[in-house]
């Protein structure tokens, strides 16, 4: 599902790391990502440090990606857990800490709720680790409202 030809939608995509050199993981994923057929990288947050939420082990590394993408969003997903497993992903249990975790926040304004793929992603306005980088490099998306129901999650940018 490629759909060559046509229009490119909007889409914003949060990246997630806590094993092995996550700076680095983060970085090979943004230029991976926007050097995937189909999909144009517009625009990269800086990276961020955050406690771990739902899960454990060290500090996650976090950014957004906001993409212009001419890919379905099931491919689009497809493409986002290829680049996943090729960081070397495990998922060993639920929620377990991984190299590399990819979720597709919003894709232009398409409601999606199938068994594989719920956009807006459910839980992106819980998480200060996708609206802070989120509010960096799309201010008019996240409101102020947005961002004080996550104000007790600490997060630094680096
Ligand atoms: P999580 O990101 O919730 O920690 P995973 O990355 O292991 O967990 O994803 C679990 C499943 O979530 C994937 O197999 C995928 O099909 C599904 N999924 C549903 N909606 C989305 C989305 N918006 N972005 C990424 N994955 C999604
Ligand atoms: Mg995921």
């Amino acid at each position: 599902m490629s759909n060559a030809g046509r229009a490119e939608v909007t889409a914003y995509v949060a990246l997630g790391a806590n094993l092995g050199d996550a700076a680095r993981t983060l970085r090979d994923a943004l230029q991976t990502l926007g050097g995937t057929p189909g999909i144009r990288m517009t625009r990269a947050s800086g990276l961020y440090r955050t406690a771990p939420v739902d899960s454990s082990g060290p500090d996650y590394l976090n950014a957004v990606a906001e993409v212009a993408t001419t890919l379905s969003a099931p491919a689009l997903l497809a493409a986002l857990q290829g680049i996943e497993n090729a960081a070397g992903r495990e998922r060993p249990y639920r929620n377990a800490p991984r190299t590399l975790d990819l979720d597709l926040l919003l894709y232009g304004g398409a409601r999606i709720d199938s068994p594989d793929l719920t956009v807006p992603h459910p839980r992106m306005w819980q998480r200060a680790f996708v609206l802070v980088p989120l509010a960096e490099i799309a201010p008019g998306l996240v409101t102020g409202h947005h961002l004080s129901a996550v104000a007790d999650q600490a997060i630094e940018r680096l």
